[in-house]
């Protein structure tokens, strides 16, 4: 599944080409994703229109059109958006292009269909049922030790499934949880509301990490989405934790010892995770 770093990675390489362009036309050959694709009211939006911007929100991508509309995408479990040439070979499963008049197609392929492809006012989006619960972005001030540690008060769920909610912290994928509790010496199930504040300070730091690691890892290997163990959609960052069951941790040689949590597998180690 396309992860927050992948999104972004998209996103960034989509803004220099994207941005200006022009849609001429917009081909829906499969309507029926997890919501059904508003064919009729995309053209109407887009045709004739340009490209202002492209956002992000969470796994959202956020293209803003003239006319005071935008774009949301969701990559759904295989969704990928591709910019190339008009003339470039039609792919299985390309079911949403948008043509732009620079004669480039933005094309979105989603084999499984879980994706969304989505047009509403700009203004507001923050307010949609997809959004209005979604906390704050981890790679902005929004997210910061102090709330993080006061929305933990009370709280008894392990500070794996808090980390990973995202009315908490939005882009927290299992591997990234994984390796930002081993970075930060938090044991996967201590409760949410016992990991102190310092602790929660550096949580906050190492989130931020392993997602920018992850972000530019992937700047430099746009195609391979796949980790080693077939967790597809994650940018293989240095992994210390994650996958390494039974191996020696990189800090104190025990051995890294793996649980479930929530029907997820958690790597940690007993000896420097408390
Ligand atoms: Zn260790």
């Amino acid at each position: 599944m396309p992860e927050l770093p992948e999104v972004e990675v998209t996103r960034l390489s989509l803004l220099p080409v994207l941005v200006g362009e022009r849609v001429e036309k917009v081909l829906v050959r499969e309507a029926r994703f997890r919501l059904p694709v508003p064919t009729r009211r995309l053209r109407a939006g887009l045709v004739g229109r340009r490209v202002l911007e492209l956002r992000r929100r969470s796994k959202y991508l956020l293209i803003d059109v003239e006319g005071a509309k935008t774009i949301i995408i969701h990559l759904g479990m295989s969704g990928r958006l591709r910019y190339l040439e008009r003339a470039a070979e039609q792919e299985s499963h390309e079911h949403v292009v948008f043509q732009l008049a620079s004669g480039q197609d933005l094309r979105f392929r989603d084999p499984r269909r879980f994706g969304l492809v989505l047009i509403e006012k700009t203004d507001g989006l923050e307010d949609l049922p997809l959004m209005r619960h979604l906390g704050p972005e981890p790679l902005t001030d929004a997210f910061d030790d102090d709330t993080l540690f006061e929305r933990a008060r009370g709280r008894k769920a392990p500070i794996k499934s808090f980390l990973m909610d995202a009315r908490v912290v939005v882009g927290v994928g299992n591997i990234y949880a994984c390796e930002a509790l081993f970075r930060s010496g938090i044991h996967p199930a201590r409760a949410a509301g016992r990991v102190s504040r310092d602790r929660m300070r550096r949580l906050t730091q190492t989130v931020r990490e392993v997602l920018s690691e992850a972000i530019a890892q992937g700047g430099t290997t746009l195609n391979d989405f796949a980790s080693a163990d077939g967790e597809p959609g994650y940018f293989v960052v240095r992994l210390a934790a994650y996958g390494r069951e039974g191996e020696a941790c990189l800090q104190c040689e025990a051995p890294i010892r793996r649980i479930v949590q929530s029907n997820r597998s958690t790597f940690y180690c007993t000896r420097c995770q408390r």
